[in-house]
């Protein structure tokens, strides 16, 4: 089977390593692990992989500034590996660059949706240099480059600040934004602590266009992080 493509593990903890190489290798990636902040940052130099997996609790340096060094030369996805609790990590690694987080324990399902969606960004920020300018979810269609959303055939009217946002966070379908990020994004980088005006946004986007918005389809809460679009999941390949 051709490989999906190599996966650098950048984790101190043997057993974890092991048990995400195990699982990876049966998904048909090429795992590679590392043990340090600085075999990570050496590998990942040496081997351009397609996604790195990098625990931020590591032996010789703070996994905020493998994120920095790797950005500095490179936008290969990175998911953080992080502990329950470290939210305060999660969001600066996350404005640091990082592209997505895991949190511990999590299942392999959960693990591999995040690899297959960090790649396909990866892939398509590599071949085009932008996002595609239709972006369709279920029933949501927005249409970048008209400013224009539709939910199954209706269109939906959001004010300016509602269109950035859900533009914003489809251009990063799949991944978290944090909440200063899309706040900086919509009202620039000056703005204190803008939380409280992103959720009325937020609550006024979910009205508009989900039918439950305390169950929602479309736009995802990451409790203490950001918010997170839905990604349609590819079709299933033919069985392995
Ligand atoms: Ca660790």
């Amino acid at each position: 089977m051709a490989s999906k493509g190599t996966v650098l593990m950048i984790e101190d903890e043997e057993n974890i390593r092991d048990f995400i190489a195990a699982s990876l290798r049966a998904q048909g990636y090429k795992p590679v692990g590392a043990k340090t902040a600085k075999e990570g940052m050496a590998l990942a130099a040496s081997l351009c992989p397609e996604t790195i997996l990098l625990d931020l609790g590591l032996p010789d340096m703070d996994g905020g500034e493998v994120i920095r060094n790797v950005r500095s030369w490179s936008q290969i996805p990175i998911i953080i590996i992080s502990a329950r609790g470290q939210e305060k990590e999660k969001v600066r690694a996350l404005d640091l660059g990082a592209d997505d987080y895991i949190t511990k324990p999590f299942g392999i399902p959960e693990l591999m949706a995040r690899i297959r969606a960090a790649m396909r960004h990866g892939t398509i920020a590599a071949q085009t240099g932008a996002c595609a300018d239709v972006f369709c979810v279920g029933e949501l269609r927005l249409d970048l480059g008209k400013r224009l959303l539709q939910i199954g055939k209706e269109e939906v009217h959001l004010t300016q600040v509602e269109y950035k946002i859900v533009a914003f966070l489809a251009r990063n379908a799949g991944r978290v934004v944090t909440y200063d990020a899309i706040i900086s994004h919509v009202w620039g980088p000056y703005m204190d602590d803008n939380n409280r005006i992103l959720r009325v946004n937020m609550a006024n986007i979910r009205r508009k266009i989900e039918k439950n918005p305390a169950e929602p389809r479309y736009i995802f809460t990451e409790i203490g992080v950001g918010y997170r679009m839905a990604q349609e999941e590819e079709p299933p390949g033919p069985a392995a």
